[in-house]
């Protein structure tokens, strides 16, 4: 591991946030990289703190611990959730920094969903054939995440057939019954996702009000239990609040009560009570977390 350079001290404010929900591409990480040395440092002493981080991100599971998760020390990832390939599936740890093996919330969980990710890979290799594109093939990335197909074209010229590519996916997905939908994701992409995921999902199921209608404290679900705290405490970090193409992290606040703070770091976005932030990306995140808020 690399240094981890000067500490960053937290804003004083940061005492009373108890959870911070976060995107992870251009957010925390540039993608396909990992998080900063700095910036993982700066967020250890948030959790140290007592603050949970659920982490929601179109990447996979094993993607996500790999560039973010394992940059906290094993005792503190009990605090952090991970809402992998659009919050389909998320997943905590145990107080030895363990992945618990049985998801919090999963799609899988519903039956229309059995076995449908392996026909979708048969009919997106199909797709990308009939269109002249050979896959597998250098520069074509085809996983099956089990909860989400993606197929990624970092080099490959067919990234810029991803208008076509999804219109034909969704009729062929379509005529075949299947419950999922194709969307180009991020720059490079297209996922293939159950119908009706989006980042709102995870959080809809796991954070709650404690109260009926108009109580101003949530609980949510952890692998140890339920904890409680107050909606003012949260803060939903991203880089996506514009729409309608680049609203991923817009979405999030569909499953939260009106005022939640919300932190942009990516483009300005227009929206009411939406801040941006004075720096775009991780290294926004890590000026954002030093600075007072009068600042
Ligand atoms: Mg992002």
């Amino acid at each position: 591991m690399t240094s981890r350079g000067p500490a960053v001290p937290l804003a004083p404010r940061f005492d009373s946030v108890t959870l911070v929900v976060s995107d992870v591409d251009d957010t925390l990480a540039p993608p396909f990289r990992d998080i900063s040395a700095s910036l993982a440092h700066a967020l250890t002493r948030l959790l140290g703190k007592g603050t949970n981080l659920f982490l929601v991100s179109g990447q996979g599971i094993g993607n996500i611990e790999r560039r973010v998760v394992r940059a906290f020390p094993r005792p503190l990832r009990r605090r952090i959730l991970v809402g992998h390939c659009h919050g389909a599936e998320v997943f905590g740890y145990d107080r030895a920094g363990r992945r618990v093996v049985t998801p919090l919330f999963s799609v899988r969980e519903s039956a229309a969903m059995e076995g449908v990710f392996r026909k979708v890979l048969t009919i997106v290799t199909n797709v990308l054939n009939d269109h002249g594109i050979a896959a597998p093939s250098p520069g074509i990335l085809l996983e099956d995440r089990g909860v989400q197909v993606t197929v990624d074209f970092p080099g490959h010229p067919a990234a810029d057939r991803r208008a076509e590519l999804v219109t034909t996916l969704n009729d062929r997905l379509g005529e075949a019954g299947l419950s999922v939908e194709a969307r180009r994701a991020g720059h490079l992409g297209i996922d293939i996702v159950a119908r009706g995921v989006d980042k709102s999902l995870p959080l809809s199921r796991l954070l709650t009000p404690l109260s009926p209608r108009g109580g101003t404290t949530y609980r949510l679900t952890m692998p140890d239990g339920q904890v409680a705290g107050d909606w003012d405490g949260i803060e939903v970090w991203g880089d996506q609040f514009s729409p309608p193409d680049l609203d991923a992290d817009l979405r999030m606040l569909a499953a939260l009560p009106p005022g939640v703070r919300a932190v942009n770091f990516g483009p300005a976005a227009s929206r009411p009570g939406i801040r941006t932030a004075r720096a775009p990306g991780p290294a926004g995140v890590l000026d954002y977390l030093a600075r007072s808020e009068s600042e």
